[in-house]
């Protein structure tokens, strides 16, 4: 398998001259299973820049688009992917539906006129829409399992699993302790009741999803200290993150997601931050963080 990314931002796209080291679109990343089998996690601003280098490759594209859920920063960059303007291209999107509103409904309403002047109907390649609870489904040859993740509304994680390896992909999620689950008042009730009746740490009930992946693409959007004021929004800070890799024993973690304000000197501080912490708990995978444009092949 082969990642790269096209977007680590969480929230919205933060172009400028202090984001561009780490880059500054919302998240997408490329997976390849090989030269021709493409999946595409989630489709924020980054996927426009990944659909010009499609359409620059000139070949037919058929992929599989996996939103893990249809906030703005997951979903926006779709209706400026060129593939999806190409007759003759495919492209299957599968994500989780909301309360009451279909996954092909959640697309189309941001290219609802008054927001943009292109209909989904109206786009020239093929659409599919394949709605997804927890599950697991095959992706080319690739086995597909999902998951709810603690962030509001029905959010997915993704385990995507091919040729003896796996990846393993959670953009937006927060710790769960029951001490704090009074205050995860956006929350989709079902879901957080998942977490609530699960045996022990509730976290584990993610943790238990993606352990022993060789690759982790994980929420890291916040310092410890940030989160202390952002409990309930549904995300991570560092240390969380660096407990999930560890206790899944995962070989690989990328750090992901990073809040609007991290701009790239803070952003080289938070690694230093975690080089230590891995350091002080003997923590045995690798870590790096999610860059625009970094490529990794395992
Ligand atoms: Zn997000």
């Amino acid at each position: 398998m082969k990642i790269k990314f096209w977007g680590v931002r969480g929230s919205i796209a933060t172009p400028g001259e202090s984001t561009t080291r780490y880059g500054g679109n919302t998240s997408c990343t490329e997976l390849h299973l090989d030269d021709d089998n493409l999946l595409i996690l989630d489709a924020g601003t980054g996927i426009r820049n990944l659909g010009n280098a499609l359409a620059e490759r000139n070949g037919r594209v058929k992929a599989y688009i996996l939103i893990t859920h249809p906030h703005w920063d997951h979903i926006q960059g779709f209706p400026f992917f060129k593939p999806a303007f190409v007759e003759g291209n495919e492209i299957t999107i599968i994500g989780p539906e909301a309360r009451g509103v279909t996954l092909a409904e959640l697309i189309a309403e941001q290219m609802n006129k008054i927001y943009f002047p292109v209909k989904l109907s109206e786009l020239q390649a093929r659409i599919n829409f394949m709605p997804l609870k927890e599950d697991t489904v095959k992706v080319f040859d690739a086995k597909v399992t999902s998951f709810f993740v603690n962030h509001p509304g029905f959010t997915l994680g993704y385990r995507i699993s091919y040729g003896g390896k796996s990846l393993a992909y959670i953009s937006d999620n927060e710790p769960y302790t029951r001490e704090t689950a009074s205050l995860f008042s956006n929350g989709e009730p079902d879901v957080l009741k998942l977490f609530e009746n699960y045996d022990g740490d509730p976290n584990k009930r993610v943790i238990d999803a993606i352990r022993g992946a060789d690759v982790l693409i994980h929420d890291s959007t916040y310092t410890p200290e940030q989160y202390a004021d952002h409990i309930g929004w549904g995300h991570s800070h560092y240390l969380h993150t660096l407990k999930v890799a560890a206790e899944a024993g995962v070989k690989k973690l990328f750090l992901f997601h990073y809040d609007p304000v991290m701009d790239d000197d803070s952003l080289d501080e938070v690694m230093d931050r975690c080089r230590k912490e891995m350091k002080r708990q003997n923590y045995g995978f690798t870590l790096e963080a999610a860059k625009e444009g970094k490529e990794f092949e395992f």
